[in-house]
């Protein structure tokens, strides 16, 4: 597994905005839009293309244009829904598709309540969108529900990470032969005894949506 923190002083200073405990929900929600766009640039860094001609004004000319089939987007719901619109911004003709995980507060296991996505995924570039990667467990479920479903290659795109959560997943996806990518704006201490990471920016969901 690769994991790569993004090193840009705009997602550093959008990261920081994020963190702090005054920035209110809708400034949240456009700071997070715009992280996840900087974001998406690093983490489709190895999206599929495939050579194509052009006609310019002038002279024909090669270039690349994204292969089939389509790249699939999956926000994990609820927060990841919060890091769709800056992903699609960059890739308007990928796929969308759908995966409600909920992470019991005690046990801090995940489970699925629900799921939209295409039946077979082969050949499929896949882009998981978890905006805090904590434990690992919700995240590790997702990445093997996906390749259970034919995934060949999977990019998860994540605010903050905690290095017990990449440890996790690292261990737990040890045995599959998909490449999986973890892109991430920041790498931060540790979890505390609830799971939250330190210093983080507390619950995402709720900062993003508000408390229910
Ligand atoms: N989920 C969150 O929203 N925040 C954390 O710090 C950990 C998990």
């Amino acid at each position: 597994m690769r994991v790569h923190v993004a090193d840009h002083p705009l997602i550093a200073h959008k990261l920081t905005a994020l963190r702090d405990k005054t920035t209110d929900s809708p400034t949240f929600r456009r700071l997070a839009d715009e992280l996840v766009t900087l974001l998406a640039y690093e983490a489709t860094r190895d999206v599929r293309v495939e050579p194509t001609e052009v006609e310019t004004p002038v002279a024909p000319a090669q270039g690349v244009r994204l292969s089939a089939p389509k790249p699939l987007v999956v926000p994990i719901l609820r927060a990841g829904l919060g890091m769709l619109d800056g992903m699609v911004r960059l890739l308007p003709t990928a796929e969308v598709g759908f995966l409600g995980m909920v992470r019991d507060e005690h046990t801090l296991t995940a489970t699925t309540y629900a799921t939209r996505l295409p039946d077979d995924l082969s050949g499929r570039q896949c882009y998981v969108l978890d905006p805090m990667l904590a434990t690992g467990g919700t995240l590790t479920a997702a990445v093997r529900y996906l390749i259970e479903r034919g995934a060949d290659h999977i990019t998860c795109i994540c605010l903050l990470s905690a290095p017990e959560g990449v440890a996790h997943l690292e261990s737990e996806l040890a045995d599959v032969d998909v490449p999986v990518t973890v892109v991430t704006a920041g790498l931060d201490s540790k979890l505390n005894e609830l799971g939250y990471i330190v210093p983080g920016l507390g619950d995402a969901g709720d900062r993003l949506y508000g408390v229910v």
